[in-house]
């Protein structure tokens, strides 16, 4: 009987394939982008700065400061962005919500911002203060949604206008149609790039693109990564969003609270596993939420280089 002859690359896994591919110069087109929090306190900008230079030499293609809800860090973002641009190499973006402020203090906002050099804008609504999924009452001389906001910005100046996306479903939304109903108004508002909602569903979120795509939208789609450092913190942030986390997702990480060590081991081969497989499934654009914690740069640095991004080792 002669012997079965296995492909070498079907004969690795995931990691080891992302490798050789490399090796054999086969290329992707890939995009990284960073997020961050603006920081709140002087111990937590450092740790803020700690994770942007670890991540800076990994050149993505953006990186971008959330908002709090309701403007709450209004000042904070935008001395974040502004700190970005001036200091580092990085192209920065900044969130913007509409929630729970008047339309004239929204245009001032974003007219700052291009006064300020930024020329990126991540356009969303934003959830009402203390109330994450809970229900949601626009102002009447505010911007009601996402796609109000990104035309105003289109009005005021020619930002680049990235929009949120939600693979499996906005908690407020009847379902999956009408997200994708509101991501094409949002497109045909301006937006150029949809950022996924975090999801560890894959086979989800591949059949939810594949409805997107069938439904005519062509831009980007970036899928959001959640790097799993915390798993208690993560099951806080998923259900108001209602974000469904798997079975296997609970098993893998139970009894081990008091074990961060094997956490973040187990958490980068998890997420190794899943940005290989959606480079593979052809979206290599990836978007990695940091939190601003070190152990998420860490791994999201780690992550990076199994995917083929080299940069010099920030000490
Ligand atoms: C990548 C990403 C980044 C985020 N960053 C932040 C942040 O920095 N700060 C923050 O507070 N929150 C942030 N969020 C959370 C987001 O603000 C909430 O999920 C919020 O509840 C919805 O915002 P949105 O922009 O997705 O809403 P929208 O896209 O405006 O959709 C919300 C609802 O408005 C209605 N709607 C919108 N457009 C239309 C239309 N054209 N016609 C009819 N109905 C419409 C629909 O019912 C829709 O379900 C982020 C989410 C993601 C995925």
């Amino acid at each position: 009987m002669s012997p079965v002859v296995v492909p070498i690359e079907s004969a690795l896994g995931p990691v080891a394939r992302s490798a050789a591919r490399q090796a054999g110069h086969i290329t992707r087109p890939q995009s990284l982008s960073f997020e961050f929090g603006p920081p709140s306190t002087p111990e937590s900008e450092e740790n803020l700065w700690a994770c942007i230079r670890k991540l800076e030499p990994l050149n993505p293609d953006f990186v971008s400061v959330t908002y709090g809800a309701g403007g709450s860090t209004r000042e904070r973002t935008h001395r974040t962005v502004r700190r970005i641009l001036e200091e580092t190499t990085l192209k920065p973006a900044a969130h913007l919500t509409c929630v729970d402020a008047p339309r004239g203090e929204v245009d001032e906002v974003i007219r700052d911002y291009w006064d300020a050099g930024i020329r990126h804008l991540v356009a969303l609504r934003g959830d009402p203060p203390g109330q994450l999924g809970g229900a949601y009452q626009p102002r009447a001389d505010g911007y009601a949604n996402a796609t109000e906001l990104t035309k105003a910005i289109g009005r005021i100046a020619p930002f680049e206008i990235s929009v949120s996306l939600y693979p499996q479903k906005h908690p407020e939304s009847p379902s999956i149609e009408h997200d994708i109903d509101v991501l094409k108004a949002k497109i045909d508002a301006g937006a150029t790039r949809a950022i996924t909602q975090f999801f560890f569903d894959i086979d989800a979120f591949l059949r939810f693109a594949d409805q997107v795509r069938k439904a005519g939208v062509t831009i980007p789609i970036l899928p959001g990564i959640m790097p799993v450092s915390n798993f208690k913190g993560l099951r806080k942030m998923a259900q108001p969003c209602g974000i469904p986390l798997p079975d296997w997702l609970t098993a893998l990480f139970k009894g081990l609270d008091r074990d961060p060590g094997t956490r973040q081991l187990i958490a980068s081969a998890l997420a190794a596993e899943m940005c290989v497989r959606l480079t593979e499934e052809g979206f290599g654009d990836l978007h990695f939420y940091t939190l601003n914690r070190a152990a998420h740069a860490e791994l999201v640095y780690a992550i990076c280089r199994v995917l083929g991004s080299r940069g010099e080792a920030v000490k």
